[in-house]
């Protein structure tokens, strides 16, 4: 079973999926098109890479295919993992965009690029992408917690895929709304 784990950049992808690797694989997207070079070039404005995601999909079907036994949960972790087809669920991490800037200006981010994210937080580009390609997508909030706090409700979404439960309401696209916060630019 796949799982991706995506969300706009700083909403806490890579720290949550440090903490589920002791108990469950990973796949790193952006190590993976770093390393193999699955990108058609360079956007210099953005300092970054312009992925090819033909070949992404390619190589995620080539590892992911009968390496595993059928239950078991390949977590997808990145910024791109909801375009991926053959997934079973899209897990999407939120956070305000007031709070996304401080963090990714703590991270060195520069003032257009932080904007540009804080903008697509606050417009739910993700989320909306992610229904666009999955039919099951959720999400969580994680401005107000602790990492270990959305490591929990990250494996009580996956626990409940797995079992085929019904997802607590609170996981449900739609409840997270920070419209105003794009409105007020
Ligand atoms: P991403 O991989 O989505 O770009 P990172 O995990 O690299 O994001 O960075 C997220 C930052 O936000 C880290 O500095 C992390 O410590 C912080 N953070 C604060 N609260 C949370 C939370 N609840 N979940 C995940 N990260 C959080
Ligand atoms: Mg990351």
């Amino acid at each position: 079973m796949k799982i991706a784990l995506t969300g706009t950049p700083g909403t806490g992808k890579t720290t949550v999926a440090a903490l589920l690797k002791k108990t469950t694989r990973i796949i790193d997207l952006n190590s993976l098109i770093k390393d193999k070079k699955l990108y058609t070039g360079v956007d210099r404005k953005r300092k970054s890479l312009i992925a090819d995601l033909t070949e992404i999909q390619i190589h995620i079907n080539h590892i992911t295919t009968n390496t595993e036994p059928v239950d078991s949960v390949i977590i997808i972790e990145g910024h791109l993992s909801h375009m991926l087809k053959g997934t079973d669920a899209v897990i999407v991490l939120r956070c305000h965009p007031r709070i996304l800037k401080k963090r990714l200006e703590d991270r060195g981010y520069t003032g257009s690029k932080i904007d540009e994210n804080a903008q697509a937080e606050a417009l739910d580009i993700i989320l909306c992408e992610a229904i666009d390609a999955c039919d099951k997508v959720y999400e969580t909030d994680t401005t107000s917690r602790t990492p270990e706090e959305t490591l929990s409700a990250v494996e009580e979404i996956i626990r409940s895929i797995k079992l085929k439960e019904r997802i607590s309401p609170e996981y449900l696209p739609g409840t997270i709304d920070w419209i105003e916060e794009a409105i007020q630019r």
